[in-house]
């Protein structure tokens, strides 16, 4: 995906290279009172502030517009919502290596600030993320994506379970999955993914598990998300929704 990728990746190296300039040696005794006319060094105009938060161990998350050409194959012509109804939140996120780093997640611009709420819990707790990426970096697939164990919101898809097409919460924008290997879906005696088939047995609890009243699950239960862990007959354990679907 263009927009969230064209971010500069190396925050040590960012971080870094801004801190130079405040350093001028023109602050000297010497001259007390020209210090105002010198010419200041204007700072950089892309100081990423973001990744630099990110570098620093703090929650960031800001929301932008994103665009049919970003949402790739995870969205076409006759999908429930378009772009206009979309944003891309670019967030910090804690991972399995006990660092912070920086996604991006899709979700309906209306469910942002429940969004930002959760996620901002969850690093708070140091809960275990893998991977925050949009299902557009996957080519719309959510094999693929879930294969990665990558959490993400939006795409444009029918729901998974059997009977006639339906559009899933997920192409409104409005369900996430998360950690999809130690959260697998059980649907019609299949585990999606694959490799999340040692993580059917859900005791004893393991990093980055959906569990009830686990910090998951009650991240998400404190913004008003249901938890598809709940459907005994056919668990979905990744899965969290705004509207319950
Ligand atoms: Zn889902």
């Amino acid at each position: 995906m263009t927009a969230p990728s064209s971010e500069p990746a190396p925050t040590q190296a960012s971080a870094a290279a801004n801190t130079p300039p405040a350093s001028a040696p023109a602050i000297s005794a010497t001259t007390p009172t020209p210090a105002s006319s010198a010419p200041t060094p204007s700072p950089g105009p892309t100081t990423p502030s973001p990744t630099s938060d990110d570098a620093a161990g703090r929650f960031v998350a800001r929301s932008a517009v994103v665009t049919a050409v970003e949402l790739g194959k995870s969205w076409h012509t006759g999908c429930p919502v378009g772009p206009a109804q979309l944003r891309t939140v670019t967030l910090t996120y804690w991972g399995f290596d006990n660092a912070p780093h920086t996604g991006h997640l899709v979700v309906a611009a209306s469910v942002v600030p429940a969004v930002i709420k959760i996620f901002a819990a969850l690093f708070t707790e140091h809960f275990p993320i893998r991977s925050v990426q949009p299902t557009a970096d996957f080519g719309g697939s959510d094999d693929a994506s879930m294969a990665h164990d990558n959490t993400s919101g939006f795409n444009c898809r029918y729901a998974v379970a059997p009977g006639a097409p339906r559009w899933s919460a997920h192409a409104y924008g409005k369900a996430i999955d998360v950690n999809t290997i130690e959260n697998p879906y059980l649907e019609g005696g299949k585990v999606l993914p694959p490799q999340g088939a040692p993580y059917l047995k859900r005791t004893p609890y393991q990093l980055g598990m959906a569990v009830a009243n686990g910090q998951l699950v009650r991240a998400f239960a404190i913004a008003g998300w249901q938890w598809g862990g709940r459907w005994t007959s056919s668990p979905d354990y990744q899965h969290f929704s705004a509207d319950g679907g």
